[in-house]
């Protein structure tokens, strides 16, 4: 059960002719947000379909698998998770038939008491079907006292801990519902009058729906051919992740209710203030640094050169699941250009330190191509502990920041020097109070408890984990 960790889109339209096709587009523009499987579920008088397969969503579906996923309503779910968890039994939307009738489930999250619920239920009897913990919450829906499906979410909402904005596609509707911290995103929209819920809006965008408003913290928002009702199941203690921000939702995106884009500038702006520099161009690494270097180089004065470019047509250098990959993968899909870059004093943007070694071969790449000092400067505070609810971050050994300082991590680096936003300086850029978001990857503060199952061991944090020593 180490695979609890999930980084995931879900979509899902109801009463729409086009309801597979439009999950279809919706997952296509969440692809960010999981590359290793996709899936969507269909009703169509009262029978479940389901496809669902590994890999990319374009490579998932066609139209011929799509004509098996008929009806006017679906869910859809793109999902990637850590390694050793990656097979088809995983793939979401779950799929499930109970005495309510056939249900499906697309989660986004991670529940932190997946592990107790799990070994309470098979003591009972229950057999699971994947090893995820998104299935815990159809076990727990299936096996509610109360009549009816929204009334049965309830109470099994009421049993679980932890992120979930969730999907779920039963009979006769769809429910949609965010944890009592609002930790992912979920937002509902409109499309030719049909309700549509998705991740982000930039699913929205590419359907051509509107959005309408988040699902709010410790809501059910359900989707009928009535139109869409309001269930408060749980008091709102919001603490939206900050991270969403920070890298992982698309800057187009309309995230807690704020440009994502608007966010990364003004983290870029505020670092600016924060580690001032002398020096020639300001040097998005592309795509996550980059609005946080257009408001580096806005508040510092020292233009924007685009000194570095990806290849688009590779998967993110963090979804591969062995270092020996990860390396190479950097070179792979970045690339300096020279004319811009030699001679120069760089100030070099990025999102975020993980394990470090993005960063490493970066600096050495620009220096390779002449560049005179390479300055680094990260747009959100050192990443030192895991994150439980649903980003997939390493071990807290493999960050490098949970064992080395400031000063140790620019040395491993090799850049000529290092800063990285404050937690305030983040906290006010984002324009909510620390207590109020979810900013436990940067200070280790956990909003919901992490039972010691979960938690990871002090003693192993300290040890330097082998994977640093990789070289460029
Ligand atoms: P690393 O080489 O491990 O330090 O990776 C750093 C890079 O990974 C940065 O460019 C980040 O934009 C990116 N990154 C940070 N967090 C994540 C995540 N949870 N998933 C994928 N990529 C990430």
């Amino acid at each position: 059960m180490s695979g609890f960790k999930d980084e995931c889109g879900v979509f899902g339209v109801w009463g729409h002719s086009d309801a597979a096709n439009l999950a279809y587009l919706g997952l296509y523009a969440l692809q960010h947000r999981g590359q290793e499987s996709a899936g969507i579920a269909s009703i169509d008088d009262g029978k479940l379909f389901i496809e669902r397969e590994m890999g990319y969503v374009a490579d998932v579906f066609d139209e011929a698998r799509l004509s098996r996923l008929p009806g006017k309503s679906a869910i859809g779910h793109v999902r990637y998770s850590t390694a050793g968890d990656s097979s088809l039994s995983n793939a979401q939307p779950i799929v499930f038939s109970s005495g309510r009738g056939p249900l499906a489930l697309a989660h986004n999250g991670n529940l932190v008491n997946a592990k107790e619920i799990r070994a309470h239920l098979e003591e009972e009897g229950a057999l699971f079907t994947t090893n995820s913990d998104s299935e815990m919450i159809l076990h727990l829906v299936a096996r509610a006292r109360r009549d009816g499906l929204a009334s049965a979410l309830v109470e099994a909402l009421g049993e679980v801990r932890g992120a979930f904005s969730i999907v779920v596609l039963g009979q006769n509707e769809i429910l949609a519902a965010r944890d009592p911290n609002g930790f992912r995103p979920l937002v509902l929209g409109t499309l030719d009058g049909s309700p549509v819920v998705a991740s982000e809006t930039c699913a929205f965008d590419l359907i051509g729906a509107t959005y309408v408003r988040d699902v709010e913290a410790g809501e059910i928002v359900k989707l009928t051919d009535a139109g869409v009702e309001s269930i408060r199941y749980a008091f709102p203690r919001p603490t939206p992740c900050v991270f969403e921000h920070v890298y992982f939702a698309r800057p187009d995106s309309l995230v807690f209710g704020k440009s994502v884009a608007a966010s990364r500038e003004a983290f870029g702006e505020r670092l600016a203030k924060e580690h001032p520099v002398e020096a020639d161009i300001v040097v998005p690494v592309p795509d996550s640094g980059t609005y946080a270097a257009i408001g580096y180089a806005r508040a510092s004065g020292i233009p924007l050169a685009l000194g570095l470019v990806r290849n688009h047509y590779v998967g993110r250098t963090f979804i591969e699941p062995k270092q020996a990959i990860r390396s190479f993968g950097v070179k792979v899909k970045l690339n300096p250009v020279r004319e811009v870059v030699a001679g120069k004093r760089i100030v070099l943007i990025d999102d975020s330190i993980v394990r470090g070694t993005t960063s490493k071969k970066i600096v050495k790449m620009l220096r390779d191509a002449g560049a005179k000092e390479v300055h680094l400067r990260i747009s959100s505070p050192p990443t030192r502990f895991s994150c439980h609810y649903g980003i997939d971050t390493p071990t807290r050994r493999e960050l490098i920041a949970s064992h080395s300082n400031v000063e140790e991590i620019r040395a491993f680096v090799d850049a000529d020097t290092i800063g990285y936003l404050s937690t305030e300086g983040m906290m006010e850029a984002f324009g909510r109070p620390e207590h109020a978001t979810c900013a436990a990857c940067f200070t280790g503060k956990y909003p919901v408890e992490i039972p010691e199952a979960e938690a990871e061991p002090e003693e192993q944090i300290s040890e330097q984990p082998a994977g640093l020593e990789v070289g460029s």
